[in-house]
């Protein structure tokens, strides 16, 4: 059973995150890749978005930018186009003449890009250490030892792995290898109806948050039905008879951003906003999403709002520069952010101004920096993992 603190809680174990935050420091077990360019800019200079501009000119149709809806505001304003990370890689493949793909967003994103899109379209990310922290929680090799765990349990030849998208490219193809398919926060309960059609339990990665809420708000299961796997212990922690008695295996994962909110910022805002609806995006702690009003993908989310009665009042639970940018875009509405503590995701902070300069005025002098490629053979089974996400019903 699933219900101590520890267990919602933030992982205890470091990821390597930090060091690679901090400097030019390689990991060779990050999704993310290595060094940052050297030659940037500097952010005081005033001329950088006349820069910015002129660069983007001089490239024309050659280069196509994709603003994730959770960059800073002085990105998302040179943006072709804004969206979440799935809807992002689909428009780049619906512009077969763009050469360059400028993703201002983070690693595995690109990478999905790189995927979906032709061989003659690459893929620039503007700082190769703009990674995702959640996406660092589940790597190859800790999920093929989960999934010999499995095996010896007897249990992974009626087990479906669904991989959320914030994951490597590594991990969307072990799911394509072993029949399962990717899902986002949108469309995470066709996906589970869709694996438990095909066997009996689901091993679900990498955000155990997503996939708890999915499966026991959405889907009708009980928190008894979920066991969390955690890669840092033998066997995960778990006994065989825990893994057979489980339907949903959830890996020990999490958003930092998301899961930052807690019970207390609900019953804050409630006390300081009377009135005030609470939405929240299901990569928070199922203990959060229980005391929301509401809950929903990053799209749900825009399109509530979209919706709502002017004077309404809003607290949001996702991340800080898309909840800022929706309060500047209805102002008949009041929309808050759901925590008093400034929270953004601070790996996407790492794409500033400075580096799309840096990475535009590289293409336009026939340089093309920081390429993220997907070897063919991680391709074609993280692409048939997609794929099946794409033929949901
Ligand atoms: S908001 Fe969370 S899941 Fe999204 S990129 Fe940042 S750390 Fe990863």
């Amino acid at each position: 059973m699933t219900t101590t603190t520890e267990t919602y809680g933030v992982d205890p174990d470091p990821t390597p995150l930090a060091l690679l935050l901090l400097g030019r420091q390689a990991d060779p077990n990050s999704e993310r890749g290595v060094e940052c360019p050297g030659d940037l800019p500097a952010a005081s200079d005033p001329g950088l978005v006349e820069r910015a501009r002129a660069a983007k000119a001089a490239l024309g149709d050659r280069v196509f930018i994709l603003g994730h809806h959770y960059q800073r505001d002085e990105v998302i304003e040179f943006a072709d186009v804004t969206g979440d990370s799935f809807k992002l890689a689909r428009d780049a493949a619906a512009r077969p003449e763009a050469e360059y793909i400028v993703f201002c967003g983070v690693h595995f994103m690109a990478e999905s890009a790189d995927i979906l899109t032709s061989e003659a379209q690459q893929v620039v990310l503007p700082d190769l250490a703009a990674g995702c922290s959640m996406a660092d929680m589940a790597t190859a090799e800790q999920v093929a030892e989960c999934w010999d765990v499995l095996t010896e349990a007897g249990i992974a030849d009626v087990t479906v792995p669904v991989s959320y998208m914030n994951s490597s490219a590594d991990i969307k193809a072990f799911t394509g290898k072993h029949g399962g398919t990717i899902c986002t926060s949108s469309n995470a309960k066709r996906a589970l109806e869709w694996a438990f059609e095909q066997g009996e339990k689901v091993l679900f990665l990498p955000d155990q948050h997503l996939g708890r809420n999915t499966a026991v708000l959405e889907m009708g299961f009980s928190l008894d039905d979920c066991v969390l796997y955690n890669p840092h212990k033998p066997n995960g922690g778990l006994t065989a008879e825990q893994l057979r008695n489980a339907r949903m295996i959830l890996w020990r994962g999490h958003c930092s951003v998301h899961g930052r909110f807690s019970v207390d910022s609900v019953n804050e805002v409630r006390e300081r906003i009377p009135g005030v609806t609470v939405l929240v995006h299901p990569e928070c702690k199922h203990e959060v999403v229980n005391a929301a009003d509401m809950v929903g993908s990053t799209e749900y989310i825009i399109k509530a709002l979209d919706a709502a009665e002017p004077g309404s009042k809003w607290a949001i639970g996702t991340e800080l520069n898309l909840v800022r940018r929706l309060a500047k875009a209805h102002p008949d509405k009041e929309i808050v952010f759901l925590d008093r503590t400034v929270c953004f995701c601070s790996t996407m902070n790492r794409i500033d101004l400075p580096h799309l300069v840096w990475a535009l005025e590289s293409l336009v002098e026939g340089r093309v920096p920081n390429v993220i490629t997907v070897d063919p053979e991680t391709e074609k089974y993280a692409k048939a993992a997609l794929d099946r996400m794409l033929a949901l019903p």
